[in-house]
């Protein structure tokens, strides 16, 4: 997980590319009849964006000009998503994201651009560039189309929240089943921010990420053992292995404080029971 830089290219702009790229003229003149209320509404989510407030937003259904949902849908796909005239800006949201890393999970290769809120309740946003968020297909799948409201907190937004910031992803090593370790995923307990505290509860639940976390930890674990046997022999002593760790829980975050990976590490150099007992250093 981590924060990106927000696209350069404004709402009405990308609104004005996309409905270029209509080939009806009649249908043009209708999109662009609806255009100030679509600018209106892109203004209304920035607002929402500039206060991190995204819970208070309200979907309804577009009803303008004679253009519904479906109509501002199609104006995403295939006129934002799939014609050649809009191909620069959708290569500048999908690029934003460096070395092609989902920033939802920080793991997965982008693949696909999310509508941060769900165009079936937001239409009038569709190809707004800060709506639209690169992101890895398993991170776009799970997330499908939901939107936060005053029940559901809203899922981090890697253009606008500042939680990239504040290290609060951990991690514990525990037994398993048949007594292998598995790595279990926590949010640091001292986090006294409870809203921030249940939205980061929420983008966790919402890309599945505590299970997906611990499955890639699974990997993690078995490099460590395979390490230990095949290319350091048993000659690491606990203290060496704890300075491994702590070295590789570096290497291995990539810069990004709440990366998985890292807090994997730091969990397995923290594990008296994973050090001792199941690997039996001294
Ligand atoms: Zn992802």
């Amino acid at each position: 997980m981590y924060k990106l830089v927000a696209p350069i290219t404004d709402a009405s702009k990308s609104y004005g590319i996309a409905v270029s790229t209509i080939r009806d003229k009649g249908r043009r003149k209708l999109f662009d009849t609806a255009s100030p209320i679509v600018d209106s509404q892109c203004k209304q989510f920035d607002k929402l964006a500039a206060n991190l407030s995204f819970h208070r937003a309200r979907g309804s259904s577009f009803d303008v000009a004679g253009l519904a949902s479906n109509d501002m849908s199609l104006l995403y796909d295939p006129q934002f998503s799939k014609r050649k005239g809009t191909e620069n800006l959708r290569d500048s949201i999908r690029n934003a994201a460096p070395n092609s890393l989902c920033p939802y999970c920080g793991e997965g290769t982008v693949a696909q651009i999310d509508h941060y809120l769900p165009k079936e309740s937001y239409a009038g946003i569709s190809v707004h560039p800060a709506n639209l968020v690169p992101a890895c297909a398993d991170c776009n799948h799970a997330k499908q189309s939901y939107a936060p409201d005053s029940s559901k907190p809203a899922v981090l937004h890697p253009y606008f929240d500042t939680a990239f910031g504040i290290k609060w992803l951990s991690a514990t090593v525990e037994e398993g089943e048949i007594g292998r370790p598995v790595v279990k995923y926590n949010i640091d307990s001292d986090l006294l921010n409870l809203q921030l505290r249940s939205r980061l509860i929420a983008h966790m639940d919402v890309f599945k990420l505590w299970s997906r976390f611990s499955i890639w930890a699974g990997q993690s674990l078995d490099n460590f053992g395979s390490y230990l046997k095949h290319e350091h022999g048993q000659a690491m002593d606990i203290l060496e292995a704890r300075d491994h760790l702590e070295r590789t829980a570096l290497q291995q975050s990539g810069g990004r404080i709440n990366s998985w990976e890292g807090a994997a590490h730091t969990a397995m150099r923290e594990s008296d029971w994973y050090l001792s007992t199941y690997l039996g250093l001294t």
